[in-house]
């Protein structure tokens, strides 16, 4: 299964396919861990995207699509992935459409008042990139990582700034591919309001169809 997340910046598509990948035993591709590992590692990549995601604006397309490039052709992708926050403008879709085919695009609906709640209440275990939410999802003890034990982190670009920015890229750059991947016929809309275990099902079945 070749499957597309889209959707806004905080509507649950991380927390969603942490659950799908053991439906459909595949691989879920983050672009954003991928970048944020990439920081934390202090590599090249890393030095050159941090102040880029700390904004919330996005990182180059040539860089973005030469890393999932790289990535698609690790062994584990080959029979399918959930690609996670890629594509995230028309060139870089034009880009993915050359190198793999996809059977759906999941569209993830949340209106925005929800986005703010999810995003602002979101924390993270900084190693296992872990989500969770201080009202909707919290760990057993607050604060600290269910598995790990160690604190969690709110991401930079959860503070208000970077989030209203975000929401902008969203709107101005991304938005547009809900249109071009429905005149594909691709384009699978689902209901993100609900909770974690009930998006999933709705996706699973909308995806049977
Ligand atoms: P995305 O990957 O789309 O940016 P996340 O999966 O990180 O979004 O979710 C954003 C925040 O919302 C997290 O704090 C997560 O725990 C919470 N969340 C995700 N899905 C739901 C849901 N269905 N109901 C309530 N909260 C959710
Ligand atoms: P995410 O974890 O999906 O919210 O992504 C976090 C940040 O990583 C984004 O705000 C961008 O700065 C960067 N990023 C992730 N995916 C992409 C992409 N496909 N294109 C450009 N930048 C991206």
């Amino acid at each position: 299964m070749n499957l597309v997340f889209l959707g806004p910046p905080g509507a649950g598509k991380g927390t969603i396919a942490a659950k799908a990948k053991d439906v459909y035993k595949v691989p879920h591709i983050s672009t954003g861990d991928l970048f944020r590992a990439n920081i934390k590692n202090e590599t090249e990549l890393g030095k050159k995207v941090k102040a880029i995601l700390a904004a919330g604006d996005l990182v180059p397309d040539s860089v973005t699509i030469e890393m999932v490039r790289e990535r698609l052709k690790e062994a584990d992708a080959k029979n399918g992935f959930i690609l996670d926050g890629f594509p995230r403008t028309i060139a870089q879709a034009d880009a993915l459409s050359e190198m793999t085919g996809l059977d759906a695009v999941v569209n993830f609906v949340l209106a925005k008042e929800e986005i703010i709640k999810r995003l602002s209440g979101r924390r993270v275990c900084k190693s296992t990139g872990r989500t969770y939410h201080v009202l909707f999802n919290p760990p057993k003890v607050e604060g600290i990582d269910d598995e790990t034990g160690e604190p969690l982190i709110q991401r930079d670009d959860d503070k208000e700034d970077a989030i209203r920015n975000r929401l902008e890229v969203y709107e101005a750059s991304t938005a547009p591919l809900i249109e071009y991947y429905r005149a594909k016929g691709l384009l699978v809309d689902v209901d993100a309001s609900k909770s974690p275990d009930e998006v999933l099902s709705l996706m699973v079945k909308a995806l049977e169809k």
